[in-house]
């Protein structure tokens, strides 16, 4: 994602330079480094969708005798979105707590990713159907945004009945768009925020 993200950069430094298209950012991925190690890997997670055996197969044929080049690509069978579960099929993960050294706190880790967005601009995070959330994603995945967003902007807090109501703090976000991935029901309207204000970004 890094690599990736550096790419598109420099690609972006250049169309402001020299007025060419963003063709160059295609053109720079698909020669770095970052396109060969994710072409190597692209059959791995999908030949687990023929089972842990033959993924295991699969994966270690591709691993040590290919090495990568084999004349096909598999694919995922269904979008990311389709491939959660329903809370009931699973039990609650229990995570150590962040040790303040190698893992720390979401807070802290917003803080130092250096994100930046204008308050007065219009938010980039909207859901199609605002009853989605504690009609469906609640009650059947155990409010799923609220745990795979790496930046705790969506939140269930009790509204004044005491009801869990989803609260959006679209400030903290990261723009990794896993919520536009993996929504279940695909309700989150994301827009790009103004002005490029991301991780790493800095107003100076
Ligand atoms: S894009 Fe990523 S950081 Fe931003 S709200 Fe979605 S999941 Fe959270």
């Amino acid at each position: 994602m890094f690599g990736t993200g550096m790419l598109a950069a420099e690609a972006t430094f250049g169309v402001l330079n020299d007025n060419s298209n963003m063709e160059a950012y295609w053109d720079a991925l698909r020669n770095s480094w970052v396109w060969e190690e994710l072409h190597k890997a692209r059959n791995y997670r999908p030949a687990f969708e023929y089972g842990l055996f033959p993924g295991l197969a699969i994966s270690a044929f591709e691993h040590y005798i290919t090495k990568g080049r084999s004349p096909f690509t598999l694919k995922h069978r269904k979008p990311d979105h389709e491939a959660t579960n329903v809370a009931r099929l699973h039990s609650p993960i229990q995570y150590p707590k962040p040790d303040g050294v190698l893992s720390f706190d979401i807070l802290t880790s917003v803080h130092r990713s250096n994100t930046n967005h204008e308050h007065d601009q219009p938010a980039h995070l909207r859901l199609k159907d605002p009853k989605i959330p504690e009609l469906v994603n609640l009650p059947e995945y155990a409010g799923p945004e609220s745990r795979y967003c790496p930046a705790r902007v969506y939140e269930y807090v009790a509204d004044e009945k005491g009801e869990p109501k989803l609260h959006i703090n679209a400030q903290n976000c990261l723009h990794c768009k896993a919520c536009d991935i993996k929504d279940p029901k695909q309700n989150i309207e994301w827009t790009v925020p103004e002005g490029g204000g991301g991780p790493g970004y800095s107003a100076m």
